[in-house]
């Protein structure tokens, strides 16, 4: 079989070139970094967890008419994704102060926000994502005012969809990054929710308790992730039961 095309390989992923025109395919790996990279592990069956999970999160929101990169998972780390132009913001909704907002602006994690607050964080890790606003995206022409507008609209249907479906299994969403992309359909651009949507990118909080089930686990030496990635894929159904604890290797 011929080897297959390498078009990107990031922290947490690989992307191929996928066997139509459009489309790729995304490669979960086991890697977790922190800290732009300070910190680093391989964290046996977190690909898979994490191709499953996005795939549950994603398909979710198609189905309530959120545009997203998702087409179909391959197998246990792979999925078939629509090729995007990625827009080079990191779009973050918060719903309660943690992380670096309670650092940025003295705020006890867990407060509770007078309501959501959607941040754009600049992608480049050279200088660390750095938190921008509106007149830099628009003054270095990152995305339009027509894009701002979508993808805030965009931002709040997810967290709003997230925070239900994560609330239904007792988990509170505190926060949460997503990417945009732009596709092309003749002459026409939209954007969709793309990169993917997993535990690396959220904070959930379990609500009884307050544990932790993201990566935060990873960041602040919490524990096993492997076993809060599989909690959260337990409480929603995406793991079978005998799936869950020790997620399959293959692939
Ligand atoms: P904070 O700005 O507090 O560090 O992060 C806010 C939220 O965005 C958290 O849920 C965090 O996991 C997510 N987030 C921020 N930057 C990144 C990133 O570079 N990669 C990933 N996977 N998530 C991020």
């Amino acid at each position: 079989m011929a080897r297959r095309k390498k078009i990107y390989e990031g922290k947490a992923k690989i992307l191929y070139e996928g066997p139509e025109p459009g489309t790729i395919v995304q490669y979960f790996k086991d890697d977790a970094t922190a800290f732009n990279a300070e910190k680093k592990d391989v964290i046996d069956g977190k690909g898979v967890l994490n191709n499953r999970l996005s795939e549950f999160f994603m398909t979710g929101l198609a189905q309530i008419g959120v545009p997203t990169h998702f087409i179909r998972r391959l197998n246990m780390r792979e999925q078939l994704v629509r090729n995007c132009e990625i827009i080079p913001l990191e779009v973050i909704v918060r719903n309660y102060a943690a992380g670096s907002m309670s650092k940025r602006l003295g705020i006890a994690e867990g407060t509770q926000l007078p309501r959501p607050i959607v941040e754009y964080c600049y992608k480049d890790d050279a200088l660390g994502d750095p938190l921008v606003t509106e007149e830099h995206i628009a003054a270095f022409g990152w995305a339009s005012q027509q894009d701002m507008d979508d993808i805030l609209s965009l931002a709040l249907r997810v967290n709003d969809f997230m925070s239900g479906v994560m609330l239904a299994v007792g988990i509170r969403l505190v926060d949460f990054k997503i990417e945009i992309g732009r596709v092309f359909e003749g002459d026409f651009q939209r954007l969709i929710v793309a990169d993917e949507i997993s535990p690396d990118s959220c904070r959930l909080w379990d609500i009884e308790t307050g544990q932790k089930l993201d990566k935060d686990v990873f960041r602040r030496d919490l524990g096993s992730l492997t076993d809060a990635y599989s909690e959260v894929a337990r409480r929603l159904g995406v793991l079978p039961k005998s799936n869950v604890t020790k997620p399959t290797l293959i692939n």
